[in-house]
């Protein structure tokens, strides 16, 4: 693992959201972005070496909108940058860990994405992403 990439936040109005972090990190929201397949409106804001990622929920069926639903808002993974995420998820599944996907999938902010169930993490959701070259 390279670095903390982002932290995802689960919101339920992105643009109010968007404002409050704005003015909380004193940035602006550098991308926004829809993830049609995972039912989410995202919004990004650097910080440092790291990225707030901000999740709104576009459908009821969305797994935001659940999360939503269970814990109210709040963090709803850390995301660590890899080099290889085909090397680093074989490499986890061999030390036990439970993969939410398969094989690398495409997420936002041009990024492979592979997420790791949080039985296996404490409680945490954990993505694993690396930069689409
Ligand atoms: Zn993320």
């Amino acid at each position: 693992m390279l670095r903390v990439e982002h932290i995802g936040i689960a919101v339920r109005n992105l643009e109010v959201a968007n404002q409050l972090f704005s003015a909380l990190l004193a940035t602006k929201v550098y991308k926004t972005e829809e993830i049609a397949t995972e039912q989410v409106k995202t919004a990004f804001l650097k910080t440092g070496e790291t990225k707030i990622e901000l999740l709104e929920a576009t459908a009821e069926t969305s797994v935001i909108a659940k999360f939503l639903e269970k814990k109210g808002e709040g963090i709803h993974h850390i995301a660590f940058e890899v080099e290889n995420i085909e090397e680093s998820m074989q490499s986890l599944t061999n030390q036990g860990f439970i993969l939410l996907n398969e094989k690398p999938k495409k997420g936002a902010d041009n990024k492979w994405v592979c997420f790791l169930h949080p039985k296996s993490t404490h409680g945490v959701l954990i993505e694993l992403c690396q930069e689409i070259s």
